[in-house]
C-alpha cells in the first residue's frame, strides 16, 4: 500500500511526494514487492495495449493506417513490438514489430520534404522494417528497405544540401534523418551507406554555421552553430540544439577530427552558460520562464547529451551538467500533463534511468523507480488524457515501453526511443 499522495504544486507540477530536503532516498529497487507489482502491472498494460491496437487495426483494408509515423502512428506501435520482442525475447513479438512496419511502408504517402525523419515520416517505418527483416533472417527485405530509405534520401537535395531548405532538428528535419540510418546502422552495419551519414552531418555543419555566421553579423554572440524550426531557436531535443548536438555526437566517427573541439564542445559550453539559476534550461533562445521539465522542453532532454558529452570529452563538468540535470527533473518532473515519454513521467524518469546506466550510481535507478510507482499505481489521478492514446510518444505505448526497460534494466539498453543508438558502442 503507497503511503504517498499526488499534490499539485502549480497547473504543470505535482510535488515530489518522495523529496525530503536533506534526506537520501531510501528505496531497494529489488525489493520484492515493488519489483512483482512492476512485473504485474507491465504485462497487464501490454495485454490491455495489444488488445486496443488489435481492435483498432484494420488487419485487411487500409482504411486507418494513414498516420504510420513513430511519433504518434502505426509504426510507433511496431517499435514497441521491437522493443518488447528484445527485452522478452519474443520471436512472436518480433514477427509482430515486422508486419506492422512493414505494411506501414505500404501507406506512405508520396513523400514531400516534410515527411523524412525517424520520429515522424517515412525513415521510422522502413528503417524499422529493414532491421526486423535483418533479424528475421529476410536479407532480400532488408537490402529492399534500405535501399527504399536511401534513395529517399538522395532524392531530396535538401536531405544533403545544406542551402536548400529542410530544417536541421529531430522531428522534421536532417537530425531525425541521420537517426533513421544509425538505427539501422546498429544491425544492418555495412549494407548502410557510411558516406551518407557523413553527408548529412555535413549539411547539419554547414546550416549551423551559416545560421551562426547571419546572427553575429547581426551582433549577437553566438557559438559556432546555430539552428532554428519556424524562425524559433529551440533548445532541447525535439526541436532544437541538444537534440542536433546530441546526433552530431552520435556520429562523431564520421566527422572530421577537428569537428569535435572546434565546433561541438563551444557549443556544449555555450548551453552551459544559457542554463537557469537552477539548472533547468530555456525551450527556445528567447525564453525568460522557467516552467517545462519535460524531455521535449527542459532540463530531462538534456541528460543524454551531457552524458554522451563527458564521455566524448572524458569531462566531469559535462556529467556535473547531466546530474544537475536529473536532480531538476526529480524535483520537478512529476507531470500534470500524464504518463507520456514526450512531455510526461515515464520520459523524465527513463531519462534519468539512462544516467543510472552511464553512472551506475543507484540513486538515479532510486529516482526512475520511485517515478515509475506513481506511473503503475492504480489510483485515478488529475492527469490529462492524450489525444493518441496508444501511441509511442503521446500514449500508452511509451509508458510500456519505459517500464519495460525498468524492469531489467541492467540487460536493457534504457535507450530513448527515435533518439539514442547504443551510443557506448562503436556504431
Ligand atoms: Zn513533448
Amino acid at each position: 500500500m503507497n503511503t504517498w499522495s499526488l499534490v499539485k504544486k502549480d497547473d504543470r507540477h505535482f510535488i515530489n511526494p518522495f523529496l525530503v530536503p536533506g534526506k537520501q532516498l531510501n528505496f531497494d529497487p529489488k525489493n520484492e514487492e515493488f519489483v512483482k507489482h512492476l512485473k504485474a502491472v507491465t504485462n497487464k498494460l501490454l495485454m490491455q495495449w495489444e488488445r486496443d491496437v488489435k481492435a483498432e487495426i484494420d488487419y485487411t483494408g487500409s482504411s486507418n493506417w494513414s498516420d504510420y509515423s513513430i511519433y504518434t502512428g502505426k509504426s510507433g506501435y511496431a517499435l514497441l513490438y521491437f522493443e518488447a520482442a528484445n527485452i522478452l525475447n519474443s520471436a512472436e513479438y518480433l514477427e509482430q514489430a515486422f508486419f506492422m512496419a512493414e505494411k506501414c511502408t505500404m501507406h506512405l504517402h508520396k513523400p514531400n520534404a516534410k515527411d523524412l525523419t525517424f520520429l515522424t515520416g517515412a525513415g521510422g517505418p522502413l528503417a524499422l522494417a529493414a532491421v526486423c527483416a535483418h533479424l528475421l533472417k529476410q536479407p532480400e527485405k532488408e537490402h529492399h528497405f534500405i535501399h527504399r530509405l536511401q534513395s529517399l534520401y538522395h532524392s531530396f537535395e535538401a536531405v544533403t544540401d545544406s542551402s536548400s531548405g529542410i530544417p536541421d532538428e529531430l522531428l522534421y528535419g536532417r537530425a531525425g534523418c541521420l537517426y533513421s540510418l544509425l538505427f539501422m546502422k546498429q544491425y544492418c552495419k555495412d549494407k548502410v551507406d557510411g558516406n551518407l551519414i557523413v553527408h548529412i552531418a555535413e549539411a547539419i555543419i554547414d546550416s549551423g554555421k551559416r545560421l551562426a555566421k547571419e546572427m553575429q553579423h547581426k551582433g549577437y554572440k553566438t557559438p559556432p552553430l546555430m539552428f532554428e524550426w519556424h524562425d524559433k531557436k529551440y533548445l532541447g531535443p525535439a526541436h532544437g540544439f541538444a537534440g542536433i548536438i546530441y546526433l552530431l555526437m552520435q556520429v562523431k566517427d564520421y566527422l572530421d577530427p577537428g569537428v569535435l573541439e572546434n565546433y561541438i564542445r563551444p557549443c556544449l559550453d555555450f548551453l552551459l552558460e544559457i542554463r537557469y539559476p537552477g539548472g533547468n534550461f530555456p525551450s527556445s533562445m528567447d525564453s525568460d520562464r522557467d516552467r517545462l521539465v519535460q524531455w521535449c522542453h527542459g532540463a530531462p532532454g538534456f541528460i543524454h547529451c551531457f552524458v554522451l558529452a563527458a564521455k566524448v570529452f572524458n569531462s566531469d563538468v559535462y556529467l556535473g551538467a547531466a546530474k544537475l540535470c536529473a536532480d531538476v527533473t526529480w524535483e520537478r518532473g512529476i507531470l500534470t500533463k500524464g504518463f507520456s515519454i514526450c512531455h510526461g513521467i515515464s520520459g523524465n524518469a527513463l531519462a534519468i534511468l539512462h544516467l543510472y546506466k552511464y553512472t551506475n550510481e543507484l540513486v538515479y535507478l532510486q529516482r526512475a523507480c520511485k517515478l515509475a510507482e506513481i506511473v503503475i499505481d492504480d489510483r485515478p489521478h488529475e492527469l490529462c488524457t492524450p489525444d493518441r492514446p496508444l501511441s509511442m510518444f503521446e500514449g500508452t505505448a511509451g509508458v510500456i515501453f519505459f517500464l519495460l526497460n525498468l524492469r531489467e534494466p541492467e540487460k536493457s539498453t534504457c535507450n530513448f526511443p527515435g533518439y539514442q543508438v547504443n551510443s557506448f558502442d562503436k556504431i
